[in-house]
Formats: structure tokens, sequence, C-alpha cells
């Protein structure tokens, strides 16, 4: 009471690898959608869903709430119940699974359980940009690896540069965020093999829409971590569910700094519902191959340069990027440049056909808007 509080001049010093981290920057925002109340949006710029998840993820969600309504307790911890589901559905045992909040938090999980002030890390690059903020974040060294072709795998080249420092990380994305390549498991194979002392953290968001996956390999391999989503296929970003497939070992590092009650209760339950719903998500992936093939066509016809994705995602190679995806926003359209990655380029998230016909009458108004500037 007697005592006065002088305004403190000081500046709390961040921690030393945050000083060069700076915030994420987004594209679209929801509140800019909501704006537009007239426009029905495309929003192709995170490569979500385009389309809601299984009905049978809202029925659940409904059930839960009318009948075992504990929001005001934790969920179930480590969230045994959908693990327990994840391990019939892929034949591996409950210990080597971890459900995160998100594949991000797996992501974070990881550079914080191995990554170490000075710790090598190698990033075959362009890739999924928010794992160099996890890795940055505990002070490590990222070598990026540029292939001659990014729209190739380069197994070769990647599996010399391997050899030229003891990288105690190496990240892997396939099919790769943004450019679409798909690694075999036999190359995945050759890697694992080739650096046995290097974990490999093969980011699977893609999977489903590949139709494959690396994730039988971690029954052989004690360097592997395949981590997984279901934000993208299984349509439930809004709701941050991932999970990482490893050995038992690895598991168990992982929770010594793994937060057990920190995937929320509704989310954990749209998943296991999500999950029992194989139709409903291969008729998505189905969709989405057929609008890729559309898609494709219709570029080449206005001379785009296309590339061939594995993902819900394709690049064009277009003359001016930024205004490209200026014009398309104000067509209701978002979509993502990639030029400060990969030259010319932007990314669109590939939704359903009917979707992709629309898109592509925006996306001539756009050019033509453009064009005449
Ligand atoms: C979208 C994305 C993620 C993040 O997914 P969440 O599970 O929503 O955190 C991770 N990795 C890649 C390559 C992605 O594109």
């Amino acid at each position: 009471m007697g005592l006065k509080l002088e305004k403190v001049p000081y500046l709390i010093e961040m921690a030393k690898p945050v000083k060069h981290l700076s915030p994420y920057q987004a594209t679209s925002s929801l509140e800019e959608i909501h704006d537009k109340p007239w426009q029905t949006p495309l929003k192709l710029d995170w490569n979500e869903s385009s389309i809601l998840p299984s009905p049978r993820v809202t029925e659940s969600i409904k059930y839960f709430l009318a009948h075992d309504n504990h929001l005001n307790w934790y969920s179930t911890l480590n969230s045994s119940n959908l693990i327990h589901k994840l391990s019939e559905f892929y034949g591996l045992a409950p210990n080597q699974f971890l459900v995160s909040n998100g594949s991000d938090e797996a992501l974070h999980t990881i550079c914080a359980t191995y990554l170490y002030e000075g710790d090598e890390v190698l990033v075959p690059s362009p890739t999924y940009q928010h794992f160099l903020v996890f890795a940055k974040q505990e002070g490590a060294v990222i070598t990026e690896y540029h292939s001659k072709n990014p729209f190739s795998s380069d197994i070769e080249g990647l599996r010399l540069a391997l050899q030229e420092k003891q990288y105690k990380i190496c990240y892997l994305v396939s099919p790769n965020n943004p450019t679409g390549v798909c690694l075999e498991q036999d190359e995945v194979e050759i890697l694992l093999e080739t650096s046995p002392h290097t974990l490999f953290i093969l980011d699977e968001a893609y999977a489903e829409f590949a139709r494959k996956s690396a994730y039988p390999l971690v029954q052989q391999y004690a360097n592997l971590i395949v981590t997984r989503t279901f934000s993208k296929a299984y349509a439930l970003a809004g709701l941050r569910i991932g999970y990482v497939m490893a050995q038992s070992h690895i598991i168990s590092n992982l929770s010594r700094v793994f937060n057990p009650k920190s995937v929320n209760v509704l989310g954990q339950i749209a998943a296991m519902a999500a999950l029992s719903d194989q139709s409903y998500l291969m008729k998505f992936v189905e969709q989405v191959e057929a609008s890729q093939a559309f898609l494709r066509g219709e570029f080449e016809k206005r001379g785009i340069l296309s590339h061939p994705s594995k993902g819900n995602f394709m690049m064009i190679k277009v003359q001016q990027p930024k205004q490209l995806q200026l014009a398309l926003a104000e067509e209701g359209v978002y979509v993502r440049d990639r030029a400060h990655l990969l030259e010319g380029y932007i990314r669109i998230t590939l939704g359903t056909l009917d979707q992709s016909k629309d898109f592509i009458s925006r996306f001539d108004r756009a050019l033509e808007k453009i064009n005449n500037k």
C-alpha cells in the first residue's frame, strides 16, 4: 500500500535463438472472408480441405455434448482412445504413437526433445516453413539442401549432402509442401540406412492424397519419426489433431517434453469419427485427383506451366505472382504466393472438381484484369 511502483524502463531480452525469428505472416484471414458475404470464398491458400469433414464428425461431437458433456474436465490423457483406434488402423503397437495438438505440436516436441544449441539440421528446400521456426528456436543450425530440380526427389544428391556433416536431424516432407514431390519407401530407406546417426523426420501431412506412406519403416528403423495430421485430408484443421509414429523408445523420449493434456476433447472425438469414415475420405481424395487432372489441362491450354503433385495442391508458374494473388483475392480466391521460395510460383490448394471449375473462371477474370493494367 505504501509501496509506490515505478515504471521499469528495462526491456527484458528474448532468448537468444528467438531474436532471429519473426512472426508468422498469413495471407487470407477469416475476417477478410466474412467481410465479403456476397462472395463464395475459394480458400485455396493453406491446403486445408475445401469441404467439411465427414458427417460422422458432427454427429459424434453432438452426441458428446448431449450425453457426456464434461467440458470442465481435461480430456483423456495422451488421447489413449484415439491411439487405440490408430493402433488398430495401422497395425502398430499403441506405444508407437503420440497424438499431438496438430502435427505442428509434434514437430515442436521432436525439436525440443532432440535439438540443442549448435546441433546441425539438414532441410531439403523449399519445404514447409514452420518446421524451421521450431528447429531455430532450439538454437539449431539449419543447412538447406537445394536440388537442381526442385520438382524431383533427388535422393542421391540428398544422400551425399547428408555425408558432409554430422546432422542430428534431417526433415523430409512427403508429399512435399510446396512442390508436391513424393518419396518412395525405398528412397526413404536408402537415407535411413546410409545415415544411421541422423534422426529423420518424415512429415506426411498429405500422405492420404498420395495413397502411400513410408510408415512401415518405423518397425525396422530406430532413426525414423513419421508425423501425420487430421488437418488436411480429414478436414479437421480447426480442431488441431496430429500424431507421430515411431519406435516406442522414441515415443517415450518425446513424452518427457510432451504435455499429455494438450489435445482437446472435441478434437479426439472428431478424429476417431473421421478415421472411421474411410469411404468419405477416399471420395474426397478422388475429387482432388480429378481436380488436378482438370486444372493441369486448363493451365496447359493457357500456356501456364504446372507440375504434377501428390498432395492436394499444385504449383504453377506465372508472370506476376504477387499481382495475380491480389487479383484473385478480389475474386474471392485465396492462393499462396511462393515466389520467395521458387521464383514465379504460386501454390493453389485443390478442392472438388466443381470448385476447380469455379476457380478457373475466376482465374481467367483475374488474369484479364492484370493483363489490362
Ligand atoms: C499443414 C502442414 C502441417 C501442419 O499441420 P497441423 O497438423 O495442422 O499442425 C505440417 N506439415 C506440413 C508439411 C503441412 O503442410
